[in-house]
């Protein structure tokens, strides 16, 4: 029997820093995962010549506000250099609805992003910049809370007195905030783009979480790393190491332990019982449930986790071309193809090209393929039920090419180019896929949705009595801030220093 201070279940973005972090403080810490490669959606893959994205489209990687957590400031205290290439254009937005078209390319920066959507609706510019100014009153409201959980309790009076847009905005939907700060149905439709990325039409997706990741794409400009999200896992993974830390790859945890009183203590993988003082889980909490002695767990943690619903997940198409872009006739990166104003009727028709995004990596990182070659990247939302259920294996390989084929088309159509004859290498990944490599339930790559009640401002304020298992904790795009890389880094960071809280605290 092997005691470890610390034992890191899966070894994603939330995973990787969580581990490299109890590592630093100088902590016992093991990490397992069942790949053999790090990174969980952080990866790549390669098809003949071409290495293939499979997730980012593009990485917040600072944050609006100098105090708060972001990933840049997270990698660099761990001493993970990753070379980050900040883009200028945010997305080009076509929308096919015929009572109201648009084909508008959104720019980086807070000037430029309000100049593109006043030339695209004159007279929105004033709204737009009210709702980014929301922001600076919410980050300061986070900065007060993150403080507080470290310190003194967080108060509401002061809250409502010191932090009033906070307040106002954080029972209300996207949509609901926009329309009250007037901001027309059009200049609504083009600058809502991004709700994909949050897997929640804007009129249930909560303003907060919105507005954040609109402003800090805006504000502080997205990047992509040169080597693929592969690199910044690979990174993590090494500092990790370098730290002092254990990895053990191809180790998949079957079984999460637990003594008498329903306290974590260990896990088994490959056979073998491993202990340590906390545990951390970056793996969803449905997955420790059908992995633990049931009645060990407490009522509440089981019964929230039961009620929350998955969230997104996507089929994608992965195509690498010999072409160029220039003689495909390709500019932008990010294109979302859209056939309806409103988000929630995109989301809606989603099965039937009402919302897709497609990015072709050579307009920001121009050596990301061979010469003379290009790769688009296709991806396309499906939520649980989407999918059809007991497929044969023909009929699955059938019915996933039927979506590439429809949505190809609609992309050659919608942008006047053809892309078709210059095919080399095609890869699908449908939630099949997602479910297999991530081991999610329903191949949701966003954890639980983030919609309803159940969004990251009650998530955050439940989050000590919701996760309730002494020992245990967790951390990724299922917990607390919902998806994204910059979410599984920064809960990562949290929860590890709480866990490096609770040791100094226990060690005492
Ligand atoms: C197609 C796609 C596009 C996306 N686009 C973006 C984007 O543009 N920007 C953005 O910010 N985010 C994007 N995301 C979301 C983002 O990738 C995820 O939210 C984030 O990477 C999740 O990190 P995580 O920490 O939850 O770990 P995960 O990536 O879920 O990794 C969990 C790890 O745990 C391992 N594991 C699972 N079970 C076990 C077990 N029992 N034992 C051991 N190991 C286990 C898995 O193998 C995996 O390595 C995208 C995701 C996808 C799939």
């Amino acid at each position: 029997m092997k005691e470890y201070d610390v034992i890191v279940v899966g070894a994603g973005n939330g995973g990787l820093v969580a581990a490299a972090t109890t590592a630093k403080a100088g902590y016992k810490t093991l990490l397992l995962e069942k790949h053999n490669i790090p990174g969980g959606c952080a990866t790549s893959f390669i098809r003949g010549r071409f290495e293939f994205e499979p997730s980012l489209h593009e990485l917040c990687a600072e944050d609006v506000c100098d105090d708060l957590p972001s990933s840049k400031k997270i990698l660099a205290d761990l001493g993970v250099k990753v070379d980050l290439l900040h883009e200028t254009t945010l997305y080009r937005t076509i929308c096919k609805d015929p009572e109201c078209s648009y084909d508008v390319v959104m720019h980086a920066g807070r000037e430029n992003f309000l100049n593109d959507i006043e030339a695209a609706v004159p007279g929105s510019r004033e709204g737009v910049a009210n709702l980014f100014d929301l922001v600076d009153n919410i980050s300061d409201a986070q900065l007060y809370m993150n403080t507080g959980k470290n310190g003194p309790k967080i108060n509401p009076f002061v809250l409502m007195s010191k932090y009033g847009d906070f307040m106002r905005t954080a029972s209300h939907s996207t949509e609901e905030v926009e329309k009250a700060l007037g901001i027309s149905e059009k200049a609504r439709s083009i600058i809502n783009t991004y709700w994909g990325y949050l897997g929640v039409p804007t009129d249930d997706l909560a303003a907060l979480h919105f507005i954040s990741l609109l402003v800090s794409y805006c504000v502080v400009k997205p990047t992509m790393p040169y080597h693929r999200s592969h690199e910044i896992s690979l990174a993590l993974a090494q500092a990790f190491e370098k730290l002092g830390g254990e990895m053990r790859y191809n180790s998949e945890v079957t079984r999460f332990l637990f003594d008498k009183k329903g306290k974590a203590i260990g896990v088994v993988a490959n056979g073998e019982e491993l202990y340590a003082k906390k545990i951390i889980s970056n793996v969803i909490p449905n997955n420790v449930i059908n992995r633990s002695e049931e009645k060990k767990l407490p009522t509440r943690f089981r019964k929230m986790a039961n009620a929350r619903k998955f969230g997104m997940s996507f089929v994608t198409v992965y195509l690498g071309l010999d072409r160029t872009k220039e003689e495909l006739g390709i500019e932008d990166y990010s294109v979302f193809i859209t056939r309806h104003r409103n988000a929630r009727v995109q989301f809606d028709t989603r099965a039937d090209c009402g919302y897709y995004v497609v990015n072709c990596l050579n307009v920001p990182l121009p050596d990301s393929t061979p010469k003379g070659t290009s790769t688009l990247f296709f991806t396309i939302p499906y939520i649980p039920g989407d999918f059809p259920e007991n497929l044969t294996a023909r009929e699955y390989k059938e019915f996933k090419n039927s979506v590439a084929e429809k949505y190809i088309k609609d992309y050659e159509e919608t942008m006047g180019i053809s892309i078709r004859p210059y095919i080399e290498e095609i890869a699908i990944a449908s939630p099949v896929t997602f479910a297999r490599y991530l081991s999610t339930p329903e191949g949701a790559i966003y954890g639980y949705a983030s919609e309803g009640w159940d969004n990251i401002v009650g998530r955050i304020a439940m989050e000590k009595m919701e996760f309730n298992i002494p020992n245990l904790y967790f951390c990724g795009g299922h917990h607390t801030r919902g998806d994204g890389f910059p979410s599984g880094y920064i809960t990562g960071d949290m929860t590890a220093r709480q866990v490096l809280k609770d040791l100094e605290k226990e060690g005492k």
